[in-house]
């Protein structure tokens, strides 16, 4: 696909048309501060309908593996991404529906004719990412010359115990 990709919001949905792909990493400009790379890229897939309510909305599914940074050891993070999301086609001067302040209401996205779908799916994907990236406890890989806070005795400690 070309680098930038539009679809007309509402028409996309009412012909539920579909639309996949591969992006790379690296075409996602706002998204390089959270990564420790870009290598690789993500998958889409993008599709047009209506909801329960018959509602005009948009499916959308992105996979792939984003390198995060690790917060605590400023590591690499391997990081599964899975985003199955339908998004609430509103238009730019529509109130959003009253029931958007509901936990499990659908997300809104204003629609437009000219809707860039990769910045659709950055969007997402930023809304998607931990506010803390973090290896799990212990699972940090250990640098030399890093002191670890809480960690390992000191050897000195040993010393202070037999003084008692
Ligand atoms: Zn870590």
């Amino acid at each position: 696909m070309s680098a930038r990709t539009v679809i007309d919001g509402l028409e996309f949905s009412r012909a539920e048309d579909e639309l996949q792909g591969h992006l790379p990493l690296a075409g996602f400009g706002r998204l390089q501060d959270c990564l420790f790379d870009a290598d690789g890229g993500i998958d889409f897939l993008l599709k047009g309908g209506r909801d329960r309510q018959r509602r005009q909305v948009l499916h959308l599914e992105v996979t792939g593996l984003l390198h995060l940074q690790c917060q605590r050891c400023l590591g690499v993070l391997a990081y599964p991404l899975r985003i199955m999301n339908t998004l609430l086609l509103v238009s730019a001067n529509e109130t959003l529906p009253a029931e958007a302040d509901e936990p499990d209401a659908p997300d809104c996205i204003v629609t437009s004719m000219d809707m860039d779908v990769a910045a659709l799916i950055e969007d997402e994907i930023l809304l998607s990412l931990p506010l803390s990236s973090r290896h799990p406890d212990g699972a940090c890989a250990a640098r030399p010359g890093v002191p670890r806070i809480g960690g390992a005795a000191s050897p000195f400690d040993g010393l202070a115990a037999l003084r008692k």
